[in-house]
């Protein structure tokens, strides 16, 4: 039988003879830590104080540049809103930590400029989305979720109006489909969206810059359903962890490691037993290739 757009909302229910039961409160970003690495949950979330983290990574500076310049652009009236006013708001947020050297940066200052002229001049500077780096946030019977959607577009879609959750990438690889299919992230926006803008969203985008490339999923009810079902799972998880470590039992069983291909990449290789083996990765490894 194929999916169906019907509303099929996860009901909120109530807990032991009527009570509510504590929500699990977080963002999508929280319980994909928890599902990447228990223990990388556990550093950033529950231990305190915070164990050190390494030095700031140039991928993310760049990457946050990029969405400032983005959501700046958005701030602009419209007809402010052309390629001739993106070097000032790169420039003037953008973050420097991570780099190599002043060259590196410098290459990677005129590569994200490249990219936002080119993504920019695929959009009506008209067009006035839902939300430009907006909270969306939703209740389920276990979850109370809010998240920093990067932008939420109002498109008319077959059955009317509809929200579109867009997400900007700006990583060296392409996407694909299956990546937006795939998001956690994506997924609970679109179900927190639905029910903060009232309207049907479905469709979640993944627009990657250094390609001009966008890898879309069409959500149905029940991919969503599913994926907010698994988001739940999670929290369920993690409560029951941090009440098991609250109660004694040892945090290193509680929360274990899961060593890979991540562990080069994750702020806390230098606490974690099982990090420290790891190749450590220069804080602008991720972004070398763009001095070529
Ligand atoms: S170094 Fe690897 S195993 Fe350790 S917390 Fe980070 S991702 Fe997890």
């Amino acid at each position: 039988m194929p999916p169906t757009r019907n509303r099929a909302a996860v009901p909120e229910q109530l807990g032991f003879a009527g009570m509510p039961e504590r929500l699990f409160v977080c963002t999508p970003s929280k319980l994909g830590a928890y599902l990447d690495c228990p223990r990388r949950y556990r550093y950033s979330y529950v231990d305190r104080p915070t164990p050190p983290k390494g030095p700031p990574w140039a991928h993310n500076s760049l990457g946050a540049s990029v969405h400032t310049a983005l959501k700046n652009w958005y701030a602009l009236p419209p007809e402010r809103r052309e390629p001739g006013a993106l070097p000032t708001l790169l420039k003037s947020t953008w973050v420097r930590e991570g780099y190599r050297d002043v060259e590196l940066e410098r290459a990677a200052y005129r590569r994200a400029l490249d990219w936002l002229e080119t993504y920019v001049a695929t959009l009506d500077p008209e067009e006035e989305p839902l939300g430009v780096e907006r909270v969306v946030a939703a209740k389920t019977s276990v979850l109370a979720l809010n998240g920093r959607a990067d932008r939420i577009d109002a498109r008319v879609g077959p059955e009317g109006p509809e929200a579109v959750i867009v997400d900007y990438k700006t990583g060296r690889t392409g996407l694909h489909a299956d990546d937006a299919r795939g998001s956690q992230a994506l997924a609970l926006y679109a179900y927190a969206a639905q029910r903060v803008f009232r309207r049907p969203c479905y469709r979640v985008e993944l627009h990657h810059l250094p390609t001009g490339t966008v890898a879309a999923h069409e959500h149905t009810d029940e991919s969503l359903a599913r994926q907010v079902r698994r988001a739940e799972e999670a929290a369920t998880d993690i409560m029951a962890a941090e009440k098991a470590v609250a109660g004694g039992a040892d945090p290193d069983e509680t929360f274990p490691t899961n060593p890979g291909s991540l562990c080069g990449w994750c702020d806390f290789r230098k606490v974690c037993p099982a990090g420290a083996s790891v190749a450590a990765k220069e804080p602008w490894a991720a972004v070398e290739h763009l001095a070529g």
